[in-house]
């Protein structure tokens, strides 16, 4: 059944507005924006088809008005609506409001949203379908029976609402005695963010890595995956950077994940874009959710796929099947992408708005930046703090890593503080670079402190070469426990561009083969000290 999209709806703002509107002149479909007050003249209202204006500034006035952005739809000669991310992405009863209204919702089924939407019934479905969980309660119980379901799963454990979202009301509960009052606590927080006092709990998994696999399915029944990608840098349980693939994955686990991710999907019958989301410790894996809809950091699996997945969501929404097999999906380089949010990073990521009086940028070659705003834009205070994402692809992991660096040598945003100062902290420290970082890391060891000396690192001449102890290019032997397997000494060189090269040295003098060579932006990053 196929039914071609004239006329689409962005029922959205900022970044990914524009970035519908740009997936829907590659498709050659028109575009109506909804706009609130102070979105009248951003860059998406300018770049949009038409705009329909919305009457107030809150959320809760504009982009979460059902009807009102139904009728714009309606008023405009609209076949169908995409509702980007946040807002009424995952609100099951607008995409089934808009499939009432005669028309297409660019998105899964309300079916799927709502089945999906509920933690513990999507814990028990995926369950069904094989796929593991962490060890928990499977439906909302009262407080003897969270209690006693405690005692079983052992703590710590994680207290969630299970109408929850976002990163909101959950309790991590360390000892039995504290499980009463946080149980109360988070009851009547999820009474008041979502509606209802369900709560339930899992075990709560130490030092995590965040995990999740890009899924699309069409309305032929097929699913398949786009591969994963890690988010575990973040803060208040908020990603700030994604790579794609997740590093540090045993190839046998990635496959694991990748197909409980399809396999979750396949249980509820899916189509379009979502993510699952897993926790996964050594070489256990947790299913967490699907997220039902585009996810902020999809970019960076396209920039390794090659997929606009987009476009893609809006040719599966007119009924078209996915373009390949599972096994045409080809994955090539690394991409990480940084979240320029408006925010204070030197004051505990506080949330700020101002207007931007300069964004100046050195270098573009290479890098995708995906905006909402420009120069003299402000920054209302009503919606997310996301300003901008910095795509950056390389060739391995250290090289995007070198390159994002580099890009950021050169990028500054004045009158608004921004998350920058966290990216040159988070790209130049060595256990990121060298080993990856669990979800907690960032909250544990970032410092404004630690921030200004990557600032300091950045500021500093990328051409600069320190001499060696013979004038030569810098060249340092280093032994000791940081030495790669079969390797005697490792050679440090300071090549071009701030970015140091290891090349490890076996005990008859031989340089170890060019995979075993090491790049890294620090030298503490090679070393080890
Ligand atoms: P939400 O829907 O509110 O985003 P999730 O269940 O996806 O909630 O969890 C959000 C974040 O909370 C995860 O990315 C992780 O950082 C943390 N988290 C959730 N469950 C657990 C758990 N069982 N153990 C440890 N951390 C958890």
């Amino acid at each position: 059944m196929y039914s071609r999209i004239k006329k689409l709806l962005i029922a959205n703002r900022g970044e990914i507005a524009r970035r519908i509107i740009r997936a829907c002149e590659s498709l050659g479909i028109e575009t109506v924006l909804v706009a609130s007050d102070p979105d009248q003249k951003s860059l998406a209202a300018q770049e949009a088809g038409g705009v329909v204006a919305l009457a107030g500034s809150t959320a809760r006035e504009t982009y979460l008005n059902k009807e009102a952005i139904i009728a714009a739809a309606r008023s405009t000669g609209c076949d169908a609506i995409h509702p980007g991310y946040g807002f009424l992405s995952e609100d099951g009863d607008f995409a089934q409001a808009v499939i009432d209204a005669g028309l297409i919702f660019v998105g899964p089924s309300p079916q799927s949203i709502r089945a999906l939407g509920v933690k513990t019934t999507a814990r028990e479905t995926v369950t069904r379908a094989g796929v593991p969980v962490t060890p928990g309660s499977f439906s909302a119980g009262s407080d003897e029976d969270l209690e006693r379901a405690a005692h079983g799963i052992g703590l710590p454990v994680i207290i969630k609402a299970a109408a929850g979202g976002g990163g909101r009301g959950m309790r991590i509960v360390r000892a039995i005695e504290e499980m009463r009052e946080s149980l109360a606590q988070a009851r009547s927080e999820a009474l008041k963010n979502f509606g209802s006092p369900d709560v339930f709990i899992e075990k709560y998994i130490e030092e995590p890595r965040h995990v999740e696999v890009q899924i699309f399915g069409d309305t032929h029944g097929k699913v398949i995956h786009f591969g994963t990608r890690d988010c575990s840098s973040q803060r208040r349980h908020q990603k700030l950077l994604e790579e794609a693939p997740a590093p540090f994955l045993d190839p046998d686990i990635r496959e694991k994940i990748h197909h409980a991710a399809v396999a979750a999907a396949k249980s509820v019958g899916y189509y379009n874009a979502g993510t699952a989301e897993f926790l996964v410790k050594g070489r256990d894996f947790y299913f967490l959710e699907i997220n039902t809809r585009i996810q902020v950091e999809h970019p960076i699996t396209e920039a390794i796929t090659g997929i606009d997945l987009v476009a893609l969501q809006i040719k599966v929404a007119m009924g078209e099947p996915l373009p390949c097999e599972q096994s045409e999906v080809r994955f090539q380089g690394h991409a990480i992408e940084l979240r320029i949010n408006a925010e204070d990073s030197m004051e505990g990521f506080r949330p700020a708005t101002g207007t931007i009086a300069s964004w100046t940028r050195a270098s573009i070659v290479g890098i995708r930046e995906d905006s909402g705003y420009q120069e003299g834009d402000t920054i209302p205070p009503f919606y997310d703090s996301l300003l901008s994402k910095v795509i950056v692809r390389g060739e391995t992991r250290a090289h995007a890593l070198s390159e994002a660096f580099q890009f950021l040598r050169g990028y500054a945003i004045e009158g608004v503080p921004t998350t920058i100062p966290f990216h040159a902290w988070i790209l130049s420290n060595p256990q990121f670079q060298e080993n990856g970082i669990d979800i907690g890391y960032v909250e544990r060891t970032f410092t404004a402190e630690g921030a200004r000396e990557a600032l300091a690192l950045l500021a500093r001449d990328p051409a600069h070469r320190e001499p060696g102890p013979d004038g030569s290019p810098y060249q340092e032997i280093v032994t000791g426990s940081a030495l790669p397997a079969g390797a005697v000494s490792l050679t440090v060189v300071h090549e071009q561009g701030g970015t140091f090269l290891a090349v490890p040295v076996d005990a008859h003098g031989q340089t170890l083969p060019k995979e075993h060579w090491r790049r890294a932006l620090t030298r503490a990053a090679l070393v080890g000290s």
